[in-house]
């Protein structure tokens, strides 16, 4: 009996040693690489996610509003304004954060319109642009770098003259800028 049970267990041995052995191993390498990983602080660059304003001297022509509807006089029709739209003698449009311009596109509606990917989840849109923005699809931008020149290319908002039509996206879902730019003190 015992000597059966121990000959099965040499077979066993026998016929699976490789397959033990390389579950061992497996096992030895994962635990060395998550006590390695876990232990050391593994340098970061850390993203700059302390935003800078859109443009230089604004006035906000619109503000953001989820739930208030705002009349827009070009479509003439009260709306919802996920943006915000700023207007100044200075028509220069900057990147808000450091990012990766990600489209620039031209569309009846929005205008020329430039977006900008950035850490955090967040996304920027530049919308009502005068013609030729100045970067391109895949362009790295920097916080407060010029990226275009505000303008009345949103047909949608023509009422509004030279204008920028901006929106802040975070997790694909737009935001009140507000909460995150220092608009209203300037
Ligand atoms: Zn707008």
């Amino acid at each position: 009996m015992e000597i059966s049970k121990k000959n099965k267990f040499v077979e066993f041995l026998k016929n699976y040693w490789i397959y033990l052995t390389v579950a061992v191993v497996i096992l030895v390498v994962a635990i060395t690489v998550g006590v390695l990983a876990g232990g050391q602080s593994v340098p970061t660059t850390t993203p700059n996610l302390e935003f800078s304003l859109p443009m230089n001297e604004a006035t906000i022509v619109k503000d953001y509003s989820s739930t208030e509807l705002q009349e827009n006089q070009t479509l003439n029709q009260w709306e919802a304004h996920l943006s915000v739209d700023f207007a100044s003698d200075n028509a220069d449009v900057f990147s808000v954060l450091d990012g990766t311009v990600s489209d620039v596109s031209y569309d009846i509606l929005n205008g020329y319109t430039v977006e900008i990917t950035h850490a955090g989840g967040f996304v920027s849109q530049y919308a009502s642009l005068a013609e030729e923005p100045e970067v391109a699809k895949g362009d790295q931008v920097l916080s407060g770098q010029k990226i275009g020149t505000a303008g009345n290319s949103a047909s949608f908002e023509s009422y509004l003259d030279n204008h920028l039509h901006f929106t802040l996206l975070l997790d694909d879902k737009a935001v009140d800028p507000n909460n995150y730019l220092d608009l209203q003190n300037k």
